[in-house]
């Protein structure tokens, strides 16, 4: 068991200066265009919309980034390793299909773009992002992916066996994807700059705000909170989970998947030279997932699913403590000093959605493990819509919710099939006797 006592918070409310100067809403205002909840996609979506010159309003339940955005890794990456642009293209058609494909793939670079435009205060990291392979199958599927993503205009690069243990100091993996437009950020400190420059262009943001009810208000939509109200012509849902609370229609629409997240110390200059020498992201494609990063002081963020069964803290920071050490002995000495929980939320495509819910009531539903790059890119497609009034030109698809059949039953797959995932490769590695990377 771990020495050292561990924090619950998360490694980032530690290291984030907080939030400052805003305020609960109270009383009655009128808006043009109301954003719920303050995570990436709300906050990048009222900046690009007040960049345009429009003044949204914001209303936050908690403070800036309080949900999946600020318990995430905070790694970057520009494309999805779980669809290839063929299969976009082939589940979307050609014309919507290259407009999801083109707006995924420039995610990730743009955040860094955005972050080095605004000079967002987000301990950037873009050193690229690797998406290694354990077995001769999924060495094949990440070469195909690579190959596709190259051919619709990315750069995404395929690197062997050799190189692949240089680059992550492990031996468990076969070869990677390498996307250099990836990496890594401090994503509570992205999400509260954000929301910074955002107020600072004009958007009125409202913190301790939840919405409670939503409803029909003339030709637009009412926004009840606590201790106010706003009237908004245009609303836009980016509660990320809470989505599914505020409307009827998006109640059954995702899945949830809960997941532990956790960070070592500062790690010894020593290990840092042979595990990530060269301060990539990571993570792999086994179903059975292991994904390793550093912060800007050197410690080591990584995660594992949450237990369906088990949540005890002691037992989940040793069996994460033995995960390292056995990816690699050099990570014996690693110990576990944060550990957090956040639930991301899946839909049944596993790929980014913005869905009309109603007349005027729209909803950014595109978590799925991985938003946070994909909502900063939706976000200013989401504005450039409602700036314009169509999505003519625009990386952006409008879809209508979309329920996950037998909801309630499936509620638990996610955790279901990660778990498997785990249970199937420790079984194998006490047959074939190979080396444990559970
Ligand atoms: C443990 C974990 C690790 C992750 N790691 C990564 C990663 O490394 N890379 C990556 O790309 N993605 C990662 N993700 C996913 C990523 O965090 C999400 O995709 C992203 O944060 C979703 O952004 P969002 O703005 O839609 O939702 P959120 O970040 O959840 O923001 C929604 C906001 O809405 C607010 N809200 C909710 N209900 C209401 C209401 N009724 N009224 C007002 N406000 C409301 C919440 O307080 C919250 O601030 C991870 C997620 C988790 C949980």
């Amino acid at each position: 068991m771990s020495a050292v006592e561990v924090e619950e918070n998360t490694l980032w409310s530690k290291v984030t200066p907080a939030a400052s100067g805003f305020s609960a809403l109270t009383g009655s205002h009128d808006a043009d265009i109301a954003v719920v909840g303050g995570g990436v996609a709300g906050l990048s979506l009222v900046y690009h919309l007040a960049e345009a010159g429009m003044a949204p309003t914001l209303l936050e339940a908690a403070t800036p980034g309080s949900d999946a955005a600020g318990k995430s890794a905070g790694i970057i990456v520009s494309l999805s390793v779980r669809h290839s642009p063929c299969e976009i293209i082939k589940k979307y058609g050609e014309d919507k299909g290259r407009r999801l494909v083109n707006m995924i793939g420039e995610s990730g670079s743009y955040v860094f773009s955005l972050i080095h435009k605004l000079a967002l205060d987000c301990a950037p990291q873009q050193t690229g992002f690797l998406a290694p392979a354990r077995t001769a199958q999924e060495l094949q599927r990440v070469n195909l992916l690579a190959s596709e993503w190259r051919s619709s205009g990315y750069e995404i690069k395929t690197i062997d066996r050799e190189e692949i243990c240089h680059l992550s100091g492990l031996d468990a993996y076969q070869g990677s994807l390498l996307d250099p437009a990836g990496g890594a950020i401090n994503p509570l400190a992205y999400v509260r700059e954000l929301a910074r420059v955002a107020a600072g262009q004009g958007a009125r943001l409202f913190i301790d705000s939840p919405v409670v009810k939503i409803h029909k208000n003339g030709n637009g939509w009412r926004l009840q909170s606590n201790n106010g109200r706003v009237n908004a012509k245009q609303v836009v849902l980016c509660a990320g989970g809470g989505n599914r609370n505020l409307f009827a229609g998006l109640e059954r629409t995702v899945l949830p998947f809960k997941v532990f997240q956790m960070a070592t110390g500062p790690l010894d200059g020593k290990i840092r030279e042979m595990i990530l020498p060269e301060n990539h992201a990571m993570t792999d494609v086994n179903p059975n997932i292991f994904s390793m990063r550093y912060d800007k002081d050197g410690r080591l963020i990584t995660a594992c699913p949450a237990f369906m069964f088990n949540n005890v803290k002691n037992r989940i920071v040793r069996f994460v403590e033995a995960r390292l050490e056995n990816f690699s002995p050099l990570l014996a000495s690693a110990r576990i000093r944060y550990l957090w929980k956040g639930t991301t939320w899946i839909g049944r495509s596993i790929l980014p959605r913005f869905t009309e819910v109603s007349d005027g009531l729209f909803a950014i539903q595109a978590c799925n493990g991985r938003g946070l790059a994909v909502n900063t890119i939706l976000g200013r497609e989401t504005a450039r819509f409602i700036k314009l009034g169509h999505t003519e030109n625009l990386n952006l698809i409008i879809e209508k919710p979309d329920a996950v059949r037998y909801h309630g039953l499936l509620c638990h797959l996610p955790a279901i099939l990660i778990n498997t995932a785990r249970l199937r490769s420790r079984v194998m590695s006490k047959f074939t006797g190979l080396h444990r990377y559970n």
